[in-house]
């Protein structure tokens, strides 16, 4: 046991998917090992043969699920027509989504590449989620798994290591990172890391619909 990492969590979320093939085996691993995740849902994906199917599996094993865009390709801030984004990457999926809904509706945007900017929210998505509750899930750990899909691993445990909760972005995406996961599992099981199935609050910037803290690092503040 390290007393370093003794008290720490980490909070798996999992990004870009359902994708057949992966998920499932994703799926398996942490029911092997009893380990809480939340799925952050790409409308996309979940419409291709056996999409749902992998999000319902997920959720009847206790897993939670999230928004995270119709597309995947579309920045909220950075849209010609702000309302016309809210609708078509938001408000479009999360009809879809109502069947995983839970008492804490979970969205996560979509962000390029993982930059956290003024084009991750528009002024019309922030009113949409917080019309209808939303609780927005950041990260603190981005290892970059689709470019890395072996390196990954290490760069994760950095984070773990340096920081007492650890929200970490994976994609179960087709890259091949996803067969590392057990050994990523297998190092912080040494380390006697909690996997939680909540998040810090540092990456919860708006709470079932309530900004927590100002926005403007994240919003483009012009659109109407
Ligand atoms: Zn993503």
């Amino acid at each position: 046991m390290s007393a370093e990492t003794a008290g720490t969590k980490v909070t798996l979320t999992f990004d870009n998917g359902p994708t057949p093939g992966v998920t499932d085996a994703v799926l398996d691993v942490l029911a092997e090992r009893g380990v809480p995740a939340t799925f952050f849902v790409v409308g996309t994906q979940l419409r291709k043969p056996g999409g749902r199917e992998l999000v319902r599996r997920a959720r009847s094993e206790g897993h939670r699920i999230g928004h995270h865009t119709n597309t995947h390709s579309l920045q909220l801030g950075a849209a010609a027509d702000p309302e016309a984004a809210v609708q078509s990457e938001i408000a479009d999926l999360a009809a879809e989504l109502e069947e995983f809904d839970d008492a804490e509706k979970l969205f996560r945007p979509y962000a390029a590449g993982g930059v956290l900017d003024q084009r991750v929210f528009s002024r019309a998505a922030l009113r949409y989620l917080e019309a209808h509750a939303y609780t927005c899930v950041l990260w603190n750990s981005l290892p970059r798994d689709w470019e890395d899909p072996l390196g990954w691993v290490a760069a994760a445990l950095g984070d773990v290591d340096r920081q007492p909760w650890s929200v970490v972005v994976l994609h179960d995406a087709p890259t091949g990172a996803m067969a590392q996961l057990p050994r990523f599992l297998d190092e912080l099981a040494d380390r006697r890391v909690e996997m939680a199935a909540d998040y810090p609050a540092s990456c919860l910037p708006i709470r079932a619909g309530h900004a927590v803290g100002p926005l403007s690092h994240l919003t483009r503040e012009t659109a109407p």
